[in-house]
């Protein structure tokens, strides 16, 4: 019996619904086809080229980060921030110089004599660059006393301020810290200089790839850490952190050598070092890896840390590799710290905010983020610092 017409309108309509149904199917097949195919070639792009056996910062090509596949912004970028900065007239010059006072020699030395019985004291030497005294020892921090932050000594970046203490007020340094090869944390005249100090050299604990620097300046003592190694010296252990940076000293050597941050436990103190990095959860790692030893009776969290303020303009450019004043209350935050010292600022005008603006948006960031000024403070060149002795709760 053939169909009534309505019969057939009605199979014409399931066919049509069909068809469409079919090609619809195709369509969402061929688009889930097209974004795998684009995630799989973005992984591979992203896709670590890690060396076997080795940890996920190890790769091929150098080093890498944990949270950014990080690459150096190519000529074109640094060109258009430079461009920028010349039409904008930046950076604006500064309102008033940074502050600096006479630094308390006295106390330095006194303390330096005392052996373990000293106070646990930092004090601001300029840029990244901090006496820190604990444990019995004499430590500075990625040291430049020279005065450009720059391969050569006519042209670069130029101090705005002489350093808080010149090398021969330093005491005996037993220990120097390097989170990173750039100029203005390994400077070549202040570690040679150190190098030859009155009484012998100080212990250099730098990062993987950075010994061969040192032995070409017939400097042998000298401890490599991965991150998270370890090194004893008397009763202080020191520690690589991972930290979000990069590294290279000329166009051929970029991510050759390792950067990173350093953690110091005392009996008296502990003390954090971030040297540069940009924000990343490095640092919610870096609490967790020491939660054990930072427990409320272990007399809690790291003591004091030196955390970056400064070298944040523009965020395009910076982000990645610079914390602004904001993040670095984040990062004081997250290491659950007690309190923070803001260095790398006001010392080497390098990027494009005034040298004085970043107490200015520390404070800000202090408020919006409700931390007690005295958490996080900044110093005047050559101030020193006491601070209370760690006391673990017996
Ligand atoms: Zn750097
Ligand atoms: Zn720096």
């Amino acid at each position: 019996m053939p169909p009534t017409p309505a019969a057939r309108r009605g199979a014409l309509r399931s066919n049509r619904l069909m068809q469409i149904k079919t090609l619809a199917q195709r369509w969402w097949r061929r688009c889930a086809c097209a974004a795998a195919a684009a995630l799989a070639l973005s992984a591979c792009a992203n896709e670590p080229a890690a060396v076997a056996g080795q940890a996920p910062h190890h790769r091929d090509s150098g080093f890498q980060n944990n949270y950014v596949e990080f690459s150096t912004p190519g000529l074109a970028a640094f060109m258009r921030w430079k461009f920028q900065a010349w039409r904008d007239g930046l950076p604006a010059p500064p309102a008033s110089k940074t502050p600096a006072i006479v630094p308390d020699l006295g106390l330095i030395q006194t303390n330096a004599k005392a052996g373990v019985r000293m106070v646990p004291t930092v004090t601001w030497i300029g840029h990244a660059t901090v006496l820190v005294q604990l444990g019995g020892l004499n430590v500075l921090t990625d040291p430049i006393f020279s005065n450009r932050a720059s391969p050569l000594s006519f042209i670069g970046p130029e101090r705005a301020q002489k350093p808080g203490l010149w090398l021969h007020e330093l005491p005996h340094i037993d220990l120097v810290l390097i989170s990173h090869n750039h100029y203005d944390h390994l400077d070549d005249d202040s570690v040679r200089a150190l190098a030859k100090q009155a009484g012998g050299p100080p212990l250099f604990v730098v990062p993987l790839g950075l010994k061969a620097w040192f032995a070409k300046r017939d400097i042998a003592r000298v401890v490599e850490l991965d991150w998270w190694q370890s090194h004893r010296l008397g009763d202080v252990e020191i520690v690589l952190t991972p930290v979000q940076h990069w590294s290279g000293r000329s166009l051929t050597d970029r991510m050759d050598t390792l950067w990173g941050g350093f953690a110091l436990f005392a009996p008296d103190l502990h003390l954090f070092f971030a040297g540069d990095t940009g924000y990343s959860k490095d640092f919610a790692d870096i609490r967790e890896r020491f939660a054990e030893r930072h427990s409320a009776a272990q007399g809690g969290g790291f003591d004091i840390a030196l955390l970056p303020i400064g070298g944040y303009e523009p965020r395009w450019f910076m982000q990645r590799q610079h914390v602004n004043p904001e993040e670095a209350v984040r990062i004081h935050r997250d290491l659950g710290a007690k309190a923070s010292l803001g260095i790398h600022w006001g010392t080497f005008g390098l990027t494009d905010e005034s040298l004085d603006e970043p107490p200015r948006q520390l404070a800000q960031a202090r408020r919006s983020q409700a931390v007690a000024d005295s958490a996080f403070f900044t110093l005047a060149i050559g101030q020193t610092r006491r601070l209370a002795p760690r006391r673990p709760r017996s």
